[in-house]
């Protein structure tokens, strides 16, 4: 694997108490700096604009109002992007950061800009942090629609930089037979080579207050991956270093090729 995108869901960078989860992200950027410095080229698609700036403004539960969580997610994402560069720093990795949105990557022209863009970074051994502009996008914060949310952004972000292998992290070791919250019987599939419908229906909603997608945009994503005959592993991002043990090619998570 010479190129790796990794998407880290909220639940993974928020405690429950509405807090910036810091050891998780340190052990992030000491993770993907590592790879980096291994010779690898990495992408990080990060959530947690929305959770960070719920901390800011001391609220506990996201607001139903698009405007305020759009609102949230300005606050937030410079708070984030503060840590992540403390963090990255500290181990001598530079950062970049990239607000995409869907229609940008649907117009040839700005998708060519987005692409050389992220190429020229990747070329100097940056790692690009990507998120969705919520300012002027709804997609990933309306989660009930169908489209949207950062999972189906990282996917696109995969495909579309011909990535390796996108490694999605999330609160749980991958995907169940059913929702392992609500069916103590589930049983965690290890390896997916279709999203089917009953793969879909196996699906649900996301798990935390803070968790955005649930597992049902996971799975899409999962399927845009499989389209494009790539490869993605879910698994637990509550030691985000596991990403050594996914990269040395140990059984971990859910294998979607
Ligand atoms: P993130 O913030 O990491 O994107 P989400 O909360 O959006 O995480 O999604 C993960 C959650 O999806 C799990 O914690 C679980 O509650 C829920 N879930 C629903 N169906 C399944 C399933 N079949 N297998 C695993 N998790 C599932």
């Amino acid at each position: 694997v010479s190129r790796v995108v990794v998407k880290i869901g909220t639940s993974s960078l928020m405690h429950a108490n509405g807090k910036l989860n810091l050891r998780a992200i340190d052990q992030l950027s000491y993770t993907l700096t590592g790879l980096v410095n291994e010779g690898k080229q990495v992408i990080l698609v990060s959530s947690g604009a929305i959770g960070a700036g719920m901390g800011r403004v001391g609220l506990t539960k996201r607001p139903e109002q698009i405007q305020k969580q759009q609102a949230l997610a300005s606050i937030g994402q410079s708070e984030l992007m503060t840590v992540y560069q403390q963090r990255f720093a500290a181990y001598g990795q530079q950062i970049s950061q990239v607000l995409l949105t869907h229609d940008v990557l649907d117009y040839p022209q700005s998708r060519a800009y987005v692409h050389n863009t992220m190429e020229q970074l990747l070329d100097w051994g940056i790692i690009p942090i990507v998120n969705e502009n919520d300012t002027v996008a709804v997609d990933e914060l309306d989660h009930r629609t169908t489209f949207g949310d950062n999972d189906q952004l990282s996917a696109i972000v995969a495909v579309r930089s011909h990535a390796n292998l996108l490694i999605m992290l999330s609160d749980i070791d991958g995907f169940y037979t059913g929702n392992p919250h609500q069916d103590t019987e589930a049983k965690l599939i290890r390896e997916l080579h279709e999203v089917t419908d009953d793969s879909l229906k196996r699906a649900g909603g996301a798990g935390t207050e803070f968790g955005t997608g649930g597992m049902m945009t996971k799975l899409k994503a999962a399927a845009e991956i499989l389209a494009h005959h790539q490869m993605m592993i879910l698994a637990n991002g509550a030691n985000p270093s596991i990403i050594f043990n996914i990269m040395n090619g140990e059984e971990i998570g859910t294998l979607f090729m």
